[in-house]
């Protein structure tokens, strides 16, 4: 794995994205809540007005078992204190000074760890069961962000599928708004003319399509005007079912981005186009190489420029997993915050037969595969591994599949705490926010999942969610 200091050195070039700060809503609410007692006594004509109890100044959660992220073992019977939208203090008891006057969540008996970050998501363009630009809004992609909020998944990065209304939500909940995930954005992504995936249904008018290097110019400057927290290119052909970009207009998007100080992740499937694309100077794999294992040259080569990888293995198990209705669609983690008729439309035969009836179905349990396998081969190698999904996208269930992801990153063979520190401390390296995000650290965001069973016995109890907490107000 590259070094914490290795990632630093090379971040600190390209400059770190700063995050608002806001008040818990908590307080304000208690401080409204007192000033309406307040005015109920004067109506009732009661003289004495009892002196209302001071505003809790701080937020603690107490004695439970703290996994920070950082990759230090869990700290038990341990207390968290919370103030605005940071953490304060964070360690044993006895450690931390707990400050008069707070409100205190009695927490023995449970976990806590940090929120998930999602290297790869995508919000705002599917409803129901269809994606499409016609769905993109800001009420959507807000509503999206509630649903990772709630499982947990407290930063995600939307990953070439976003538009104008993006720019008013980027970043964290807004103080009148009800908290969600924290949100990056790529912008859009871009592929050739006519490219995979802009020609697939519900894909139209999405990507950027590029001819020539003058274009890739252009939409570059575009995209370093909005901003964008990440460059996404889309190389792949689909098993040759489509047009896939040309190496030049990659290697040019790539070139043009750094040049603008911004950073690539590619959508790949191909180990060939994996080495072409990481030999062109990608910064971040945005899926598994499937098509074969990977091998020595990419492993070397990916060390040496310090490519990240971002495994999304729930996405290769949703081109399958619908061919039969899937046990997860009774399960209440899952189907409490599903939309009832999706989960009837995925349990119909019918939708099953469309499963099955892709000319390309018998590769894609192999895909899966090959990803595990890769993933295990780049961890063992030491290369920096992000968590990412590819949730967003019809049946590709945010919040949900992201449990799922860890699970299936533990079955690859890596620990429970490894595939967490992926969701945690690196996904944060990676996205370069780690100064804010990531582990449960003094002047961190207080971004964090009280479990009522511990993940790192068994990686299913990051499915026994108690509350979620992001920049201090829990997620209700
Ligand atoms: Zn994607």
């Amino acid at each position: 794995m590259a070094s914490p200091s290795e990632f630093s050195s090379r971040s600190s070039s390209l400059g770190r994205k700063k995050v608002r700060l806001h008040s818990p809503r908590w307080i304000t609410l208690s401080a409204v809540m007192i000033s309406l007692a307040a005015l109920v006594s004067c109506s009732e004509k009661i003289v004495q007005v009892p002196a209302p109890s001071p505003e809790p100044a701080a937020l603690v959660i107490d004695g439970a078992q703290i996994w920070d992220g950082s990759g230090a073992p869990p700290v038990q019977d341990a207390v968290v204190v919370i103030k605005g939208d940071r953490i304060d203090a964070v360690g044993p008891r006895g450690a931390v000074t707990v400050p008069a006057n707070a409100r205190t969540i009695d927490a023995k008996g449970k976990t806590v760890i940090p929120g998930l970050i999602n290297m790869h998501g995508h919000v705002g363009m599917t409803k129901a069961l269809k994606q499409a630009k016609e769905n993109y809004s800001k009420e959507n992609i807000l509503a999206q962000l509630k649903q990772y909020a709630r499982y947990g998944v407290t930063t995600v990065m939307s990953l070439g599928t976003d538009f104008e209304p993006i720019f008013e939500v980027r970043g964290a909940a807004k103080p009148d708004e009800s908290p969600r995930a924290t949100v990056f954005t790529a912008g859009r992504g871009f592929t050739g003319k006519q490219g995979y995936p802009a020609v697939l249904p519900g894909n139209a008018g999405i990507p950027i399509e590029v001819d020539t290097v003058d274009e890739v110019k252009a939409h570059i400057q575009e995209l370093a005007r909005q901003k964008v927290d990440m460059v996404k290119i889309w190389v792949d052909d689909h098993w040759g079912h489509y047009t896939k970009i040309r190496p030049e207009l990659y290697r040019a998007i790539i070139e043009e981005a750094h040049k603008q100080n911004l950073r690539v992740m590619a959508h790949l499937f191909y180990l060939a186009d994996a080495k072409g694309l990481v030999e062109a100077g990608l910064d971040g794999m945005a899926h598994s190489v499937r098509d074969r294992e990977v091998d020595p040259a990419l492993i070397k080569s990916v060390k040496e420029r310090k490519t990240f990888a971002v495994p999304t293995l729930t996405r290769e198990e949703s081109t399958f997993v619908y061919a039969d209705p899937p046990a997860f669609l009774d399960d209440l983690f899952f189907s409490r915050w599903a939309d009832p008729e999706v989960i009837k439309t995925l349990k119909d035969p019918a939708w099953g037969k469309k499963v099955k009836a892709d000319p390309d179905f018998s590769k894609y349990a192999g895909q899966l595969k090959m990803g595990q396998k890769n993933l295990k081969k780049l961890f063992d190698a030491g290369v920096k591994i992000a968590f990412g999904t590819d949730t967003g996208p019809p049946a590709r269930f945010q919040g949900y599949f992201e449990h799922r992801e860890l699970e299936l990153m533990v079955q690859a063979g890596l620990t429970p705490a490894q595939a967490l520190q992926t969701a945690t401390l690196n996904a944060a390296e990676c996205l370069q926010v780690e100064k804010d995000f990531g582990t449960l650290e003094k002047g961190k965001r207080a971004d964090l999942i009280v479990l009522d069973a511990d993940p790192l016995e068994n990686i299913l109890n990051t499915r026994k969610i108690s509350q979620v907490w992001i920049g201090g107000h829990e997620v209700n």
